[in-house]
């Protein structure tokens, strides 16, 4: 048997960072969205366990972990654990979303295969287990299974889904280098040490959504780690400043980065907007829309 599962992207319009918590963690109130820009996760049936993974010219495989180190291998022995069965399967995992960009690629791969290994063993794992799951993951994973737009609270693994009346359209522009999260987050510890114990809400983000106003949304668009990431890259700051200036509504940092992602009124605005800031410093510029659904079955055969 083989089974294709498919995992978007997601960018934060709103991204809310708390001080930290006794954890380490630091709490968040964001508003996730998920993209049209997905990894496919194919598995089939075999005595052994391996991953391999196949990535586009443009991503540095060097980003990538060692073998073994896959978030996958960890989704599967997390699920094979919790049921008390054998890891046995032949994955292979199709990356279109940029790695360490900001983007939750690898939860996004993560949950792929969680849904996609319950198929293949047949497990029936229940919505419930599948989230609870997701969630010692990754604090984005959750959201990978849900989709759509959500709000996220907690370290982000908390999701609820938000009523989204507009259909947006994005350039993503990724980086050829990746920014480590923690990274980013202890730059935040610095630059903003009396970080508020609450994060800042995402009420102005919550509204534009339901307005389906792309003007209200890029003015409502915020993402503390922005300050962060900028300070580390300040190339990302000139990109951003570059994007409104060929007229995106609003450029942002998505999460904690590199990729930064720039709002458009429609499809044809988005094309327009990626062909000006395509070239020599930006090679691969995307256009891509959302909500899309959460991890999801495509082939099974
Ligand atoms: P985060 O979810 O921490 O915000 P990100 O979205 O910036 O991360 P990811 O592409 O998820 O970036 O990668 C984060 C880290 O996870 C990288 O160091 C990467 O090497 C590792 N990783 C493990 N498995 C995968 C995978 N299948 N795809 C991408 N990265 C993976």
């Amino acid at each position: 048997m083989t089974v294709t599962v498919r995992a978007p992207a997601k960018i934060n319009l709103h991204l809310g960072v708390g001080a930290p918590r006794p954890d380490g963690f630091h709490p968040l109130v964001t508003a996730y969205h998920a993209v049209g820009l997905c990894d496919d996760v194919t598995v089939a049936d075999a005595d052994t366990w391996s991953v391999h993974t196949k990535l586009p010219d443009w991503i540095d495989p060097g980003l990538l972990p060692a073998d073994g180190e896959n978030i996958v291998d960890r989704a599967a022995e997390l699920l094979a654990g919790f049921h008390g069965v054998p890891r046995r399967g032949l994955v292979s995992v199709v990356k279109a979303i940029p790695v360490a960009g900001g983007l939750a690629g690898g939860s996004a791969d993560a949950a792929a295969a969680l849904v996609a290994l319950d198929r293949l063993w047949d497990l029936h794992t229940s919505d419930t287990d599948l989230l609870r799951l997701a969630a010692q993951l990754g604090s984005d994973v959750p959201f990978s299974l849900v989709g759509g737009t959500a709000l996220g609270t907690g370290r982000g693994e908390l999701v609820t889904p938000l009523t989204d009346r507009g259909t947006w359209w994005w350039v993503v522009v990724p980086s050829p280098e990746g920014l480590s999260t923690p990274r980013v987050y202890r730059h935040f510890d610095e630059l903003v040490p009396d970080a508020p114990e609450r994060p800042p809400s995402a009420d102005e983000v919550v509204a534009a959504l339901a307005s389906g106003d792309p003007y209200l949304l890029a003015a409502a668009l915020h993402n503390d780690l922005e300050l962060a990431a900028v300070d580390l890259r300040p190339d990302l700051g000139r990109l951003l400043e570059r994007g409104e200036e060929v007229g995106a509504l609003r450029g942002l940092v998505s999460g904690s980065g590199p990729t930064c992602v720039f709002l458009c009124e429609g499809a044809d605005h988005a094309r327009e907007v990626a062909g000006a800031l395509t070239g020599p410093e930006h090679p691969v510029v995307l256009t891509t829309m959302g909500p899309v659904a959460g991890a999801h079955l495509v082939e099974y055969a």
